[in-house]
C-alpha cells in the first residue's frame, strides 16, 4: 500500500448508506493495482440530505468517479452536469464521471444485464421481450433493452406499489423508444403471461422471487418453456434459481444473475479508466 498511494494518487469512492458491506472498494482497488493505474477507491457513508455536499467534495477533490448506492441514486441524477440517455429516462444513476469538472451520471444496472446476455449468445436487438418486475434493476432493464433495439418490452408486475412505475416506464418509453412496443400487465393475469412468454424470445425475472428466501418460488410455470427461449434472472444468490433450473431442463439457453454483476462492474470501470476490467483475474484473486 505505502508504494501505491502517493501524493498524486486519484479519489474514487462509492456513496451511500450503508456501504459497509460492498465489494466495491476491493473489486476496484485490485483492478487498479492489476492495471498499474494510480486511483484509490474507498466507500463513504453519506445520507441523501448530505449529497450536495457530497457533490461539493467531489469537485474539491477532483475525484475522476464514482458510485451511488442506494438511498442516493435519485438525488445524484439532479446534482449531476449530464445524464446519460438511460440515467435521464430512469431519473437515477449509479455511476459519475468527472471529465474535467463536468459531472456525467449513467445508470448501468441494465447495460451490465444486457452486456451478460450479449457475452451469452443472446443479443437483445428485435427480440421480444418479456420482463417480470417493475422495481429498479427491472426498470433499467426495460429501458436499456429499449435503448439498445428491442422490439417488444412486455411488462408484466402483481398489483404492488411498482405497478405505477411499470405505467411510467411505459409513458416515458413509448415517447423516447416509439420503435419499441412496451406493454404493462398484471402477473396475475395468468392467459395473457402464458401467451407472451409463448411469443418471446427472452424471459427475465427480475423481480426479488426466486432469491432467498423465496427460493422456491417461480413465476413462470416450466410448461410453457420453449426450446427456443432465453430464460435469464437477475437474482443471484442463489446463483441458479429454480427458474434457471427449470428453463435448462426444458433444453432453454438459461442465464443466472451472476454475470449481470459482474459485467456492471466491467462496465463501471471502462467508464472510469478506459480499460477492460481485469475480472478473471479478480475471480481467480477472490478464491
Ligand atoms: P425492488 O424492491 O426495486 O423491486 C422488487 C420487484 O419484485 C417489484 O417489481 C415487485 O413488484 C416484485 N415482487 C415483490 N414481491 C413479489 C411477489 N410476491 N411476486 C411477484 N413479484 C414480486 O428490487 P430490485 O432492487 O429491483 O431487485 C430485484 C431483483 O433484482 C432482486 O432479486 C435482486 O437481487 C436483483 N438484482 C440483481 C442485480 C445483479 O447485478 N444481478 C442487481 C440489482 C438487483
Amino acid at each position: 500500500m505505502e508504494k501505491r498511494i502517493s501524493g498524486h494518487t486519484g479519489l474514487m469512492g462509492l456513496f451511500g448508506t450503508p456501504v459497509g458491506h460492498s465489494g466495491s472498494p476491493a473489486m476496484y482497488n485490485f483492478s487498479f493495482q492489476h492495471d498499474g493505474l494510480d486511483y484509490a477507491y474507498l466507500a463513504f457513508d453519506v445520507t441523501e440530505e448530505q449529497m450536495p455536499k457530497t457533490f461539493e467534495a467531489i469537485k474539491l477533490f477532483n475525484m475522476r468517479g464514482g458510485n451511488f448506492t442506494m438511498p442516493c441514486k435519485n438525488i445524484a441524477a439532479k446534482l449531476v452536469d449530464k445524464l446519460s440517455p438511460a440515467a435521464e429516462i430512469i431519473g437515477a444513476c449509479n455511476v459519475f464521471v468527472n471529465d474535467d469538472g463536468v459531472i456525467t451520471g449513467h445508470i448501468t444496472d441494465g447495460i451490465g444485464f444486457v452486456k451478460n446476455l450479449e457475452i451469452n449468445g443472446a443479443p437483445v436487438k428485435d427480440k421480444k421481450t418479456v420482463v417480470l418486475g417493475a422495481g429498479g434493476a427491472a426498470t433499467a432493464i426495460q429501458v436499456q433493452l429499449a435503448l439498445d433495439g428491442a422490439k417488444e418490452v412486455k411488462i408484466f408486475n402483481i398489483d404492488d406499489k411498482f405497478y405505477e412505475r411499470a405505467e411510467s416506464t411505459k409513458a416515458k418509453l413509448t415517447e423516447k423508444c416509439p420503435d419499441c412496443v412496451v406493454t404493462v400487465d398484471h402477473l396475475e393475469d395468468a392467459e395473457k403471461l402464458a401467451q407472451a412468454v409463448k411469443e418471446c424470445d427472452i424471459l427475465i425475472n427480475a423481480t426479488t422471487m426466486g432469491m432467498k428466501p423465496y427460493e422456491d418460488v417461480t413465476l413462470v410455470d416450466k410448461s410453457l418453456f420453449h426450446k427456443d427461449l432465453v430464460v435469464a434472472d437477475t437474482v443471484y444468490n442463489p446463483e441458479k434459481t429454480k427458474m434457471i433450473v427449470e428453463a435448462e431442463e426444458a433444453g432453454c439457453k438459461a442465464i443466472g444473475g451472476v454475470g449481470m454483476l459482474q459485467q456492471q462492474g466491467a462496465v463501471n470501470y471502462e467508464l472510469f479508466v478506459g480499460k477492460e476490467m481485469p475480472l478473471a483475474e479478480y475471480q481467480e484473486f477472490q478464491k
